[in-house]
């Protein structure tokens, strides 16, 4: 597990371009592109390329660039018919379920999604 801001996780070579990533989107300060194990018909993940560990890391700097994420992510959606409806997810630390320790937004869709998670 990569716990250190700036730490070299998985979505740290992929935010940078180092894996060839297909990205759906990309602009100065995020990438979005299709989860490797999707949860549901769409999947993709919002990732900023600077590397915040997770939520509990955020500091207050980072308001707007996590303001930005959300909005990545509607615009994605929308690029991706979602029209009915969708799922975003932050998983924060280990009781959240987080595996990759760079920060990033879940956005699901295509399914009739249950709640509460398990
Ligand atoms: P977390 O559990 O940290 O919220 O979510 C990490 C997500 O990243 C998981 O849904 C997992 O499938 C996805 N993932 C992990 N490694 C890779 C990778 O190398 N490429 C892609 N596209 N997704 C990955």
């Amino acid at each position: 597990k990569q716990t250190k801001p700036g730490g070299d996780t998985i979505f740290g070579k992929i935010t940078r371009g180092e894996l060839n990533t297909k990205f759906i989107h990309e602009d100065e300060h995020c990438v979005a592109f299709n989860d490797l194990e999707p949860q549901a018909p769409v999947h993709f993940l919002v990732v900023p390329k600077k590397p915040i560990v997770r939520l509990a890391d955020a500091e207050d700097s980072d308001g707007q660039l996590l303001g930005h994420l959300l909005l990545v992510a509607r615009k994605v959606a929308k690029q991706e018919n979602l029209s009915e409806g969708y799922r975003v997810v932050i998983n924060d630390g280990p009781e959240g379920g987080q595996s990759v320790y760079h920060i990033h937004l879940h956005v699901l869709g295509k399914r009739q999604l249950g709640w509460p998670p398990g």
